[in-house]
C-alpha cells in the first residue's frame, strides 16, 4: 500500500539512535587547539607553489567573505542519512567527473546528474532501500598528482593540478598556479550547486520514461536486453506508484536530495570557506557537503587530516592496498573520536586483484573495535592502466570485479556494503574499455575528454548499476 511504498522510498527516515559508549581509542589523539588555519603548522602535501603570495592572500580574503555554498543544516541531513547506512540501512551512490572542467556546459552537468539519478533509481530498486546520492561535483577541481612535473617530447613542465590551480594545456604559462582560479572555481561551484538543487527538486518524473534513459544500445545483446527488461520493470513500478496516488509532485518523489562532494585538496580554498555555525558553534567547511581525504594525503600528522578533524561535515577517507588496520583505527580516533555514525566514510580503492586480500583485515579491525563507518567502494582508482595507444584507461570488467569483491567481502564478514563511488559522466565518451558496447583500446581516441582519469560513460555507468542492483537483490 501507499504507506509502505512511502516508507520504503523515504529518504528522510529518522536516524536510528545509537546506544553504547564511545570507543576506547587505539592511540592517544593528537591534541592541539584546532582552528581553520591550524593545518598550516603541518606538512601539506600536493599543494601548489604560488609565485605571488600576496595575490594568494588577497584571493583567500575575498573568498572568506563570499557566501557559503552549502549550509550546516544540509550537511547534518547528509550525516544523518549516512548514519543510517553506517548502521545498516540504505545505500550510497557517489559519482561524477574525476576532475570537473571550468568549460563544462549546463547541458553537460545536467546529463551527469541525470545519469546519477538513473543509477540511483536502479540501485534503489535493487536494494529496496533509500539511496543517498552524492555527486562528485560543484567543487571537484583540485587533483593530486603522482609527480610534480610531466615530460612530453623532452619538454618538462609542472603537472596539471586541476582547474582551481593551473591550466591543462601543455604550455609554461598555463601550468603556473594562479590564485584567481580559486575564484573561477568558486563561481562555477556556486552555479553547479544551484543547478543540482533545481534538478533535485524536479523529482523522478522523467525517469519513468525508459526510452529517455538513452538505452538504445541495450537491444543488441542478451545482457543488454536483460538490463532493458529491468529498466522497464522499474518504470512500471514508478507508473504503478502514480496510479496508487503517489504522484511525482508528492514529497516522497521530489525529495531526491542530491549532495555535493569533492576531495578537500586545496587547503587555502577549503579554509576560506570554513565558517562557524552560529546555531551550534561548530565549524563547517561550506565548500561542499561531503569532503574526502585522498589516498596521497591521508598521513595522520599531516595537514589534510588535521584540517578535516575540526570540521563537522560528513567526511571520507580513501583507503588503498597499503592501508594498515592500525592506521585506519588511528584515523577513526582522529577523525571520529565520538564514533558518530555517518561522520566517517571509508572509501576503499584496492584494485580488482587486491580487494579479496586487502579489504578483510580492515573490515575486521573496524568491526572488532566497534567503530561506525560507512564502507564505500571506489572500484575505479585501483584499476587504472595505460593502453598501448598511450591513453590512461580502465576496464569495465576489472571495475566490476572489484565491485563484486567488495560485496563478497562484506557478505562474508557480516558487515554492510554501504555504497559505490564511480568516476562517470552522462556523456558517451570513450575513456574506459569494455561494457556492452565493447569499447576497445583502439576506440579510446574517438571521444576521450577527461581532464584527468578515465570515466565510465553513461551506458557503462548504467550497466554497472544494473549489475550491482542484481547483487543487492540476490
Ligand atoms: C580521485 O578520487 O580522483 C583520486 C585521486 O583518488 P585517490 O586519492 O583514491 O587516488
Ligand atoms: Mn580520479
Amino acid at each position: 500500500d501507499r504507506a509502505t511504498l512511502r516508507a520504503r522510498l523515504s529518504h528522510t527516515r529518522a536516524p536510528v539512535a545509537v546506544l553504547g559508549e564511545a570507543p576506547r581509542p587505539v592511540s592517544a589523539p593528537i591534541s592541539h587547539p584546532w582552528t581553520p588555519s591550524s593545518w598550516r603548522t603541518r606538512r601539506a602535501l600536493q599543494q601548489p607553489t604560488y609565485p605571488d603570495q600576496e595575490h594568494l592572500a588577497r584571493v583567500e580574503n575575498t573568498i572568506s567573505h563570499l557566501p557559503a555554498l552549502v549550509s550546516p543544516g544540509e550537511m547534518r541531513a547528509l550525516k544523518a542519512q549516512l548514519g543510517n547506512v553506517a548502521l545498516g540501512h540504505g545505500f550510497v551512490l557517489q559519482g561524477g567527473d574525476c576532475a570537473e572542467s571550468l568549460e563544462e556546459t549546463s547541458e553537460g552537468v545536467t546529463d551527469n546528474i541525470r545519469a546519477l539519478f538513473k543509477m540511483a533509481v536502479v540501485l534503489m530498486w535493487g536494494s529496496q532501500e533509500p539511496v543517498v546520492k552524492i555527486g562528485r561535483l560543484a567543487g571537484q577541481y583540485g587533483k593530486p598528482r603522482s609527480a610534480d612535473t610531466e615530460v612530453i617530447d623532452g619538454v618538462e613542465l609542472p603537472s596539471y593540478r586541476g582547474e582551481n590551480i593551473n591550466g591543462a594545456p601543455f604550455t609554461p604559462e598555463a601550468r603556473i598556479p594562479d590564485p584567481n582560479r580559486m575564484l573561477l572555481a568558486y563561481n562555477r561551484s556556486a552555479g553547479t550547486t544551484n543547478l543540482v538543487r533545481a534538478l533535485a527538486s524536479g523529482g523522478f518524473g522523467d525517469l519513468k520514461r525508459v526510452k529517455e534513459w538513452g538505452m538504445d544500445w541495450s537491444m543488441g545483446t542478451a545482457k543488454g536486453r536483460e538490463y532493458m527488461a529491468t529498466a522497464e520493470r522499474i518504470a512500471e513500478s514508478l507508473h504503478f506508484m502514480e496510479t496508487c496516488g503517489v504522484s511525482p509532485q508528492q514529497p516522497v518523489m521530489t525529495s531526491t536530495d542530491v549532495f555535493t562532494s569533492h576531495e578537500g585538496l586545496l587547503l587555502p580554498y577549503e579554509q576560506a570557506l570554513t565558517r562557524m555555525d552560529e546555531e551550534t558553534g561548530e565549524w563547517y567547511d561550506c565548500s561542499g557537503h561531503f569532503i574526502w581525504i585522498g589516498e596521497r594525503t591521508r598521513e595522520i600528522e599531516d595537514a589534510h587530516v588535521q584540517f578535516a578533524k575540526g570540521i563537522a561535515n560528513p567526511i571520507g577517507v580513501k583507503a588503498g592496498p597499503t592501508m594498515k588496520p592500525e592506521e585506519l583505527l588511528r584515523l577513526c580516533d582522529e577523525l571520529n573520536p565520538t564514533n558518530e555514525p555517518g561522520r566517517l566514510t571509508v572509501i576503499t580503492r584496492m584494485g580488482a586483484g587486491k580487494i579479496l586480500q586487502g579489504l578483510p583485515p580492515l573490515v575486521r579491525a573496524i568491526k572488532r573495535e566497534g567503530r561506525h563507518v560507512v564502507w564505500v567502494s571506489d572500484s575505479m582508482h585501483g584499476n587504472t592502466f595505460k593502453a598501448d595507444s598511450g591513453f590512461k584507461t580502465r576496464s569495465w570488467n576489472r571495475i566490476m570485479t572489484e565491485v563484486r569483491g567488495f560485496f563478497a567481502v562484506h557478505e562474508a564478514e557480516g558487515t554492510k556494503a554501504g555504497g559505490l563511488h564511480f568516476e562517470m559522466t552522462g556523456k558517451e565518451v570513450t575513456e574506459c574499455v569494455g561494457g556492452t558496447r565493447k569499447i576497445k583500446a583502439e576506440d579510446l581516441s574517438q571521444r576521450y575528454e577527461s581532464l584527468c582519469d578515465p570515466r565510465l560513460n553513461q551506458s557503462q555507468a548504467l550497466e554497472m548499476a544494473f549489475e550491482a542492483a542484481e547483487i543487492l537483490r540476490s
